[in-house]
């Protein structure tokens, strides 16, 4: 679903701008046309990102913003046409996660409002892990226990298919398929090489045996 983006300003003709712009975009769009018209439809559509202008009827933007984020943790972009640092501050004190300057380029907004996603966006898990094997899938990096096991690039993709799919025979064909794609021929032994070679290196210290052998099938993850 499309990200929703609340405008909170009164000039028709940036509202126009920005409205069309992001609309084209593929964003979802609400307007609101002064403070405590954007703090009600914040609480109706609750929105992902708000682009709140300084200068506002009623209510100014500073005191939206502090409302806003006493409300929850929206990412929330000011647009100010004062460009003095003590402004800035105030706004950056008031809960705002960044500015833009009138006037100023759509295609900056774009790339503000992405990196503001990009913040707000949850942490993927991204740790892996069966028994006592951990593998970090940001890093590329394998540990059992609390031991680093250094494994090559092959090696790292195929204990990563089996720890995505722990307890659940890998036939030798998807094996291949996932990690080689076909880039060797059928015949090959190479799945037994790697299987070889990751058994070395997660059993180095006598830990017990994780990848198993199905025979005539494949290989599975699991506990004795
Ligand atoms: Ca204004």
């Amino acid at each position: 679903m499309a990200e929703r983006i609340l405008i909170i300003e009164d000039e028709d003709s940036i509202v126009q701008f920005l409205e069309r712009g992001l609309i084209y975009e593929g964003y979802r769009v609400n307007v609101a046309k002064d403070g405590e018209t954007g703090l009600a439809v914040a609480r109706d559509n609750p929105p992902d990102l708000v682009i709140l202008d300084w200068m506002l009827p009623g209510l100014d933007g500073l005191e939206v913003c502090q409302r806003l984020r006493a409300a929850g943790d929206v990412p929330i972009l000011m647009l100010t046409a004062k460009d003095q640092v003590s402004d800035r501050v105030r706004g950056l004190d008031a809960g705002a996660d960044d500015y833009l300057v009138k006037p100023f380029s759509f295609e900056e907004l774009l790339a503000r409002m992405r990196a503001l996603f990009r913040r707000a966006a949850p942490a993927v898990p991204d740790v892996l892990r069966f028994a006592d094997l951990r593998l970090d899938t940001g890093t590329h990096r394998a540990y059992r226990g609390d031991r680093v096991i250094d494994l090559t690039a092959k090696e790292y993709e195929l204990l990563e298919l089996f720890m995505q799919n722990p307890r659940q025979v890998l036939t030798r064909d998807l094996i291949f398929e996932r990690v080689w794609g076909y880039d060797f021929g059928g015949e090959s032994n190479i799945i037994e090489v790697y299987v070889r070679y990751l058994r070395q290196k997660t059993e180095e210290q006598g830990e017990p045996r994780l990848i198993h052998t199905v025979r005539g099938v494949g290989y599975v993850l699991r506990e004795d």
